[in-house]
């Protein structure tokens, strides 16, 4: 009898812990990572087998050096400024080195990046001078008391709390300029880095840098440093990056809504994602995709374009390095 009733009283104990923890038991992974290197019209018939292979190689280096972090207990803000610093550094992508140009040539970068924990967050916007965009962002959301700066006062502040500057011809590439000539005779060319990524400690982070859209006029900012657009972290729910039309980004707040859906709505990750980028997005012809992990794990990458430069990888041992759909 006695051996009957503490199995019922354990039992019981099992039923009321699982039942008030609902988020322990639906952890998937201890960690997770993705990240992208941009959406847009891409078909393989663009693309050299050469050029697949140097774009597939870059993203398994940067989505390997961010899961080795988070393997090592690495937090999630690390692990997302080292990737999209990386993508920064590589002139493939239109970020940091490979940024596009404005239509009178110059480059004008964005960058944010958002902390799960205690949602505090840093961007920049507009700066031609600061080499990597996204360090500058942290900068901001760690080292001052402003969310996003702008422009000159922007390049200042991160140059004076160390970030490295550089000459602006530091961004001039052939691809990039190229990309300005075709955009000029009408053929846009999108692009953008980004990662999100949870860590074992549980928390969540989104960063994202951009050149902005080639043939963008002067002063124009995109999605990417508006929190909640393109860029968006919160324990609570998931971490969202986001890549295409900056300016339907920003209308329909998209990294936000996802996260509300999950929050207010009760959806999973996937629910929430796809009815964002294929409902609210494609009815009016959004283009762009987004990347995503959510407090237990869960990865997820949608999009409404015909590719989106994409990795990802978990504790559990799913790896994925993919371009087109
Ligand atoms: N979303 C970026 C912007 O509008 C561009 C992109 O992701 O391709 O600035």
């Amino acid at each position: 009898m006695k051996a009957k009733q503490l199995f019922y009283t354990l039992a019981l104990g099992v039923f009321l812990f699982s039942a008030c923890n609902p988020a322990s038991d639906k952890k998937v992974n201890e960690w997770a990572i993705a990240l992208h290197g941009g959406a847009g019209a891409m078909s393989p018939e663009n693309y050299t087998p050469e050029q697949i292979q140097q774009y597939e190689a870059e993203l398994t280096a940067a989505i390997e050096l961010g899961a080795e972090i988070l393997k090592q207990g690495g937090t999630s803000l690390d692990a997302v400024e080292q990737v999209v610093r990386y993508l920064e550094d590589c002139p493939l992508f239109n970020a940091g080195r490979g940024a596009v140009f404005t239509n009178d040539g110059k480059n004008e970068l964005d960058a944010a990046i958002m902390n799960g924990a205690d949602l505090q967050a840093g961007a920049v916007a507009g700066v031609g001078d600061i080499k990597n965009p996204i360090t500058a962002a942290r900068m901001v959301m760690e080292k001052s008391e402003h969310v996003l700066m702008v422009g000159k006062g922007a390049s200042l502040f991160a140059s004076q709390n160390g970030a490295e500057v550089i000459d602006s011809s530091y961004f001039y590439t052939e691809r990039s300029y190229r990309a300005l000539q075709r955009a000029l005779e009408r053929d846009k060319k999108m692009g953008t880095v980004g990662c999100v990524a949870l860590d074992k400690h549980g928390n969540l982070a989104a960063a994202t840098s951009t050149g902005g859209m080639t043939n963008k006029r002067y002063g124009r900012v995109g999605d990417v440093p508006i929190i909640g657009a393109g860029t968006y972290a919160n324990n609570n729910t998931c971490a969202v990056s986001a890549t295409g039309h900056g300016e339907y980004f920003i209308r329909y707040t998209v990294a936000h809504d996802i996260s509300a859906l999950m929050e207010y709505k009760g959806l999973s990750l996937a629910k929430a994602a796809d009815e964002v980028i294929h409902k609210k997005l494609e009815e009016v012809d959004g283009r762009g995709g987004i990347i995503s992990v959510d407090k237990w794990g869960n990865v997820h990458l949608s999009f409404n374009t015909s590719g989106m430069f994409r990795a990802f990888a978990t504790s559990g041992g799913d790896r994925g390095v993919n371009i087109f759909n």
